[in-house]
C-alpha cells in the first residue's frame, strides 16, 4: 500500500504529528474516525439574538474591503445577501482569502451576530454554501499542532488518491447479503456525511466490518490452536490424581468438578490448552489450578503459576506447599524480592528440571528464566496482565498448556471479544456453608455505628480490613488515606488491638511480614489500599470497611467485599460514602459478580472492570462491543460460518488480509 508520506500535504512535520496520534499508514489515517460531529444548521438573521452564534450562507454582494494594521494584522469587510436579509460581515486576518471572495461567490459564514449594527464578526468563512439546511462537520481527536481541518484534508486527500487501496474486510457475499456500500464510499461518507441517515447507515457498515474482522481473527486463532496439535500431551496417572483430589480437605463443588474435568481433558489432549477459568470471587478457582499443576507433575512436566501481586504469590505458594506436604514434589517461589543468589539457584534448577512447580509474579517471565520441560502455565487474576505479558508467558517453554483465571466476571459481550480465542469454564456456585455477606452503605456521620460494628466483631476474635483509596495525602486533602485511617483506628482501638498497614509502596519483605501476621491473627485490623483486592484469603476476617467507597468501581468493591465471607462465620461489608450512594446501594442487592460487572460496565465502561487498562486489548476504532452487541453477535455468527467455509474450500485461501488485520495484536 502507498505510504502515508505520499499523501498530498503530509510533510515530515505532519507525519510526525500524525504518528503522535497513532496514525502510521494510509489505512490508519482513513480509519481515524471522527469522535463526534458538529451539526451546523443554517441560521436566520431575524431569529438570532443579539451577540448570538450564527451560521448562515449567502452570496457576496460587495467587493471585500481589506484593512491592514500593524504587526501584520488585517481585517476584511463585505456585505452578504442571505435568505433572511443583507448583513455586514467582518473577518480578521483572512487577507489571503481576498481573491476568492469575489462578488457573487456563495459562502457560509460562522460567527457572532451584532444585531444593532447588523454585522457578523466571523470566526470562519467557508467557500461553499450549505448544500442542505444542515451541515455535519466531523471532529477528530488530535494533538497540538494538528488542526481538525488539516486532519480532514489529509483524510480526504488519501481517500481521493488511494481510497481504492484500502482493504475491505467484509467478504463479498456479506456485502451483498446486507446491501453494504463499498469501503471507499463508506469511508467517504463517514468523513463527509451529508445527512444523519447516511451517516447512520455507514456507521453500522463500518462497525460490522471491524467486528467481523475481529471475530474472524479470534475464531481463526482458536482454530489454528486446535489444528496445530502442537501442545503438550500430558499422560496423567488418573488413580494418583483422584487420590490427590480426595485428599483435599473439602469436597469440590459441582462447578469446580466440571472445571477440573475441562482442564484435565485439555491437558490430556495433544492440542494446546487455551482456557479461561472464570469464577466469582471466593468461588474456589485456586484449587482447580493446583489440581492442574499436580496433574501436570504426574505426567512429568513442570508447571508455573503466575500471580499479579507478591502477596498473592506468597499465599498460593504457602497453600500449595501445605497441600503437597506429604509428597515429594519440589515447589518454589520466585518474585521480584527473591534475593539474587536464591534466584540464580532457582533459574538453574528450573533449567535442570529439579523444580516441579514454580509460583511467582512477573519475575517468572523475565528473559533469564528457562524451563526444562514446562507443560502448564497458569495465570491468576488474568485480567491484570496485559496481552504482551500474556504472550511472553506463552512463548516460554515448548508450547505449554495455558490456563487463565479471572475473578472479575466478565460480561458476555466482553468475554466474546477479549477472550474470544479461548475456551471457557465458569464456576458459579460458591463452596457450601458460606453465608451471604451483609452489605451496608453508611455516611461519614455514622462513623460511630461503624466503629461499634467493628468492635462487636473484634470482640469475637474476628479480624477486620479497612480500606482507603490513597496511601498518603495528596493535593486533595478530602480523600481518606491509609495513614489518616491508622491514626483514627489507633485512637478507637489501639489500646486493645493490633493495627497495621499494608500498601503497594511498601518493600515486599515488609508486606509479607504484615500479611503473615494478619493470616496468623496477631494483627486484628489491617488497613490497606486495594492491594488487598486480589485474591487474599483469610477466613477469620469477617468485616470489610471501605472508606470513600464512591471512588471505586462496583467490580472493585465486589472484589474487596470478597475478601470476607471466606469462612463459615457471618460477614459484613460496610461502604462509607457521602455521595454516589445510589450506585453503592446496588451492592446491597446484588452479590453476583457477573451482574455487578454488567452494572459497572453500564456505569463506567470497561476501564475499571479490567483494573489496569490493557492497551491494545480493546481498542476498537468505531465499534463498541456493549452498545453494538447485536452487530457483534451477527458478525460472530457470520465470521464463524465464513471461516468454516474457507477451511473446507481450501486452507490456504483464508483471506490473508483478514488474519493479518491487527485489531488485536
Ligand atoms: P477465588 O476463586 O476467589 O480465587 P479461592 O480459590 O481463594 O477463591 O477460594 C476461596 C476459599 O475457599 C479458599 O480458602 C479455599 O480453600 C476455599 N474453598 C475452595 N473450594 C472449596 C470447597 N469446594 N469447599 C470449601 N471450601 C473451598
Ligand atoms: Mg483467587
Amino acid at each position: 500500500m502507498t505510504e502515508l508520506k505520499n499523501v498530498k500535504g503530509v510533510g515530515p512535520k505532519a507525519l510526525s504529528l500524525l504518528n503522535k496520534i497513532n496514525i502510521y499508514t494510509i489505512e490508519d489515517l482513513v480509519t481515524h474516525y471522527p469522535f463526534r460531529y458538529d451539526v451546523l444548521e443554517r441560521g436566520d438573521l431575524t431569529k438570532t439574538e443579539d451577540q448570538g452564534h450564527i451560521i448562515i450562507d449567502g452570496k457576496i454582494e460587495s467587493v471585500p474591503i481589506l484593512m491592514r494594521f500593524k504587526a501584520g494584522l488585517n481585517k476584511m469587510n463585505f456585505r452578504l445577501v442571505t435568505q433572511s436579509g443583507v448583513v455586514g460581515v467582518s473577518i480578521f486576518n483572512r487577507a489571503f482569502l481576498k481573491n476568492q471572495l469575489q462578488v457573487g461567490t456563495g459562502v457560509t459564514v460562522i460567527g457572532k451576530y451584532d444585531k444593532k449594527k447588523n454585522v457578523i464578526t466571523a470566526s470562519e468563512i467557508k467557500l461553499e454554501t450549505l448544500s442542505n439546511k444542515v451541515k455535519i462537520e466531523p471532529v477528530y481527536h488530535s494533538t497540538s499542532g494538528l488542526t481538525n481541518k488539516s486532519i480532514a484534508t489529509y483524510i480526504n486527500m488519501a481517500l481521493l488518491f488511494y481510497g481504492k487501496e484500502i482493504p475491505d474486510y467484509i467478504p463479498e457475499e456479506y456485502i451483498k447479503k446486507y446491501n453494504f456500500l463499498n469501503k471507499k464510499t463508506a469511508l467517504n461518507i463517514i468523513h463527509n456525511p451529508s445527512t444523519i441517515e447516511k451517516l447512520k447507515e455507514v456507521t453500522i457498515r463500518l462497525k460490522y466490518e471491524e467486528l467481523f474482522a475481529f471475530m474472524f481473527k479470534m475464531n481463526y486463532l482458536k482454530y489454528e490452536n486446535k489444528k496445530n496439535n502442537k501442545g503438550v500431551k500430558h499422560n496423567i496417572d488418573k488413580e494418583k490424581l483422584n487420590k490427590f483430589i480426595t485428599s483435599i480437605p473439602f469436597e469440590l463443588t459441582k462447578d469446580q468438578k466440571t472445571a477440573v474435568d475441562d482442564v484435565i481433558n485439555d491437558l490430556e489432549s495433544s492440542c494446546r490448552m487455551n482456557r479461561l477459568l472464570q469464577g466469582d470471587v471466593g468461588s474456589g478457582k485456586t484449587i482447580v489450578s493446583f489440581i492442574a499443576m499436580y496433574a501436570s507433575y504426574l505426567s512429568g512436566y513442570q508447571s508455573a503459576l503466575m500471580a499479579p501481586t507478591e502477596i498473592l504469590a506468597v499465599q498460593h505458594y504457602n497453600n500449595l506447599k501445605q497441600l503437597l506436604k506429604d509428597k515429594k514434589v519440589s515447589v518454589e517461589l520466585l518474585t521480584g524480592s527473591t534475593i539474587k543468589k536464591e534466584k540464580q539457584r532457582i533459574y538453574q534448577e528450573l533449567k535442570d528440571g529439579k523444580i516441579d512447580m514454580i509460583i511467582g509474579t512477573h519475575a517468572l517471565i523475565q528473559e533469564e528464566v528457562e524451563y526444562s520441560n514446562l507443560g502448564l502455565v497458569i495465570t491468576d487474576e488474568q485480567h491484570r496482565f496485559g496481552v504482551n505479558q500474556r504472550e511472553n508467558l506463552q512463548n516460554k517453554g515448548i508450547k505449554p498448556d495455558i490456563l487463565y483465571m479471572s475473578a472479575t466476571p466478565i460480561p458476555r459481550t466482553y468475554a466474546l471479544t477479549i477472550y474470544g480465542d479461548m475456551d471457557m469454564s465458569i464456576i458459579k456456585e460458591r463452596p457450601k456453608g458460606r453465608q451471604p455477606i451483609k452489605t451496608y452503605v453508611k455516611s461519614n456521620n455514622e462513623i460511630k455505628d461503624v466503629l461499634q460494628m467493628m468492635l462487636d466483631e473484634l470482640k469475637q476474635n474476628h479480624q477486620v480490613y479497612v480500606i482507603a483509596p490513597l496511601i498518603e495525602d495528596s493535593e486533595n486533602e478530602s480523600i481518606v488515606t491509609v495513614y489518616n485511617l491508622k491514626d483514627q483506628m489507633m485512637l478507637a482501638f489501639g489500646k486493645k488491638y493490633k493495627i497495621d498497614i499494608i500498601h503497594g509502596k511498601m518493600a515486599s519483605g515488609a508486606k509479607d511480614l504484615i500479611m503473615q501476621e494478619f493470616v496468623q491473627g496477631s494483627i486484628q485490623i489491617l488497613i490497606s489500599t486495594t492491594v488487598i483486592e486480589v485474591g487474599v484469603d483469610v477466613a477469620n476476617a469477617t468485616t470489610m470497611v471501605i472508606f470513600d467507597a464512591n471512588r471505586f468501581g462496583l467490580s472493585t468493591l465486589h472484589q474487596l467485599r470478597g475478601r470476607v465471607g471466606r469462612g463459615s462465620d457471618a460477614s459484613q461489608c460496610i461502604l462509607i460514602s457521602d455521595s454516589d450512594t445510589k450506585r453503592l446501594e446496588i451492592m446491597k442487592e446484588v452479590d453476583d459478580g457477573f451482574v455487578i460487572s454488567e452494572e459497572d460496565f453500564k456505569l463506567r465502561g470497561h476501564g475499571d472492570l479490567f483494573g489496569t487498562k490493557q492497551s491494545g486489548d480493546m481498542e476498537f476504532k468505531i465499534a463498541n462491543p456493549r452498545d453494538d452487541y447485536k452487530i457483534l453477535l451477527q458478525a460472530k455468527k457470520d465470521s464463524e460460518k465464513y471461516l468454516l467455509k474457507e477451511i473446507n474450500n481450501n486452507e490456504n485461501m483464508i483471506k490473508e488480509k483478514l488474519v493479518s488485520s491487527i485489531i488485536h495484536s
